[in-house]
């Protein structure tokens, strides 16, 4: 935003404008700022996802590309992009795809908006919930930690968002697999990304970083494949532009999100940004070049899985950790 009360006019044109990229130096009206996002986007579309000129699959079936939506406005600015760069093609189907946890006064009025602006684009609209995959509502698991904790040692201490976040990724799996998707793309924007990194790092866990979206040169076997487009677009800059392009997108925050560990680095990455405008982006070109030294110093390792015994979905320990979850949750109730 322009700094103070006079308004600082666009770098490009004579109009307002409604966003200063620090980093850059520039200051961007609506217009413009959209028209950069779509460069950027498209231009990060074409490095993770080499679609041929026709991408018709074998079975003559278009190439069908999950789009993952939350009624938020970095999956509305990631469904209207992907719309406008590839909705034309006619050998690729585009699918919108939203996990509904049962979270109360959140998830319904976001679905809604999801909903919305799937049927504005003309996208087919598909949603799964985690009452139809087995684990009761997100309210109610919320409800017996407390007693799950009391069973388990490791159960003990977990936050909301650690049961949320396995759910839905075994949610957004199942999902692609029911659609037949080839490819799934999520709206992490660069904020999200450069907390996962710093979080990550954090722990030790390179492993992790080196799993982190988008998938398309380290293919993780039996996952479906995950890109990324908007992750160089600050949050900012998605907000902005979600806004000001009128796309229908909710507001609200989960009322189990306080506490969790991303809210921490949440605040370390804005203030690094702060003191030094472009923090974030270096954050991620470190993340790709550790990845490319990852991958040259093991050029044939295959991450290592194995099987779940309980519903064979990829995993690093014998049962994954939404089987266990699963039976957690069917002890405590
Ligand atoms: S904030 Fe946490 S609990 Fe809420 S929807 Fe997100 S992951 Fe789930
Ligand atoms: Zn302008
Ligand atoms: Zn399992």
């Amino acid at each position: 935003m322009g700094e103070g009360l006079t308004v600082q006019s666009c770098s490009r044109c004579r109009r307002d404008a409604l966003v200063h990229q620090a980093y850059s130096g520039q200051h961007l009206c609506g217009s413009h700022l959209s028209s950069s996002i779509r460069k950027r986007t498209s231009k990060e579309l074409r490095l993770q996802l080499d679609l041929p000129k026709d991408a018709t699959r074998e079975d003559g079936e278009p190439f069908r590309l999950l789009i993952a939506v939350s009624g938020g406005k970095d999956s509305a600015v990631l469904l209207s992009m992907m719309s406008e760069i590839i909705g034309r093609r006619r050998d690729v189907e585009l699918v919108a795809g939203c996990i509904d946890e049962g979270i109360d006064g959140y998830r319904a009025p976001s679905l809604e908006c999801a909903r919305e602006l799937a049927q504005q684009l003309g996208i087919r609209f598909e949603t799964l919930s985690y009452e139809e995959m087995g684990y009761g509502r997100m309210d109610e698991v919320v409800q017996i930690m407390p007693a799950m904790g009391e069973m388990h040692t490791e159960a003990r201490g977990l936050m909301p968002c650690s049961f949320c976040g396995v759910f839905r990724r075994q949610g957004l799996n199942a999902l692609a697999e029911k659609l037949g998707a080839d490819i799934m793309a999520l709206g992490h924007n660069l904020d999200d990304m450069a907390q996962s990194i710093l979080m990550n790092l954090q722990k030790g866990e390179i492993d992790r970083s080196v799993r982190l979206a988008p998938h398309t040169h380290s293919p993780i076997e039996g996952v479906i494949p995950r890109i990324v487009p908007l992750r160089w677009i600050p949050e900012q800059e998605i907000h902005a532009h979600a806004v000001s392009a009128g796309l229908p997108i909710h507001h609200g925050e989960c009322p189990h999100a306080p506490g969790a560990m991303r809210q921490q680095s949440r605040a370390v990455v804005a203030s690094m940004e702060a003191s030094t405008p472009g923090a974030r982006h270096g954050l991620l070109h470190s993340l790709d070049h550790i990845r490319k030294l990852h991958w040259i110093a093991n050029p044939d390792s295959k991450h290592e899985v194995n099987e779940c015994l309980e519903c064979g979905e990829i995993t690093s320990k014998e049962v994954c950790q939404s089987c266990t979850m699963r039976k957690w949750i069917s002890e405590a109730t």
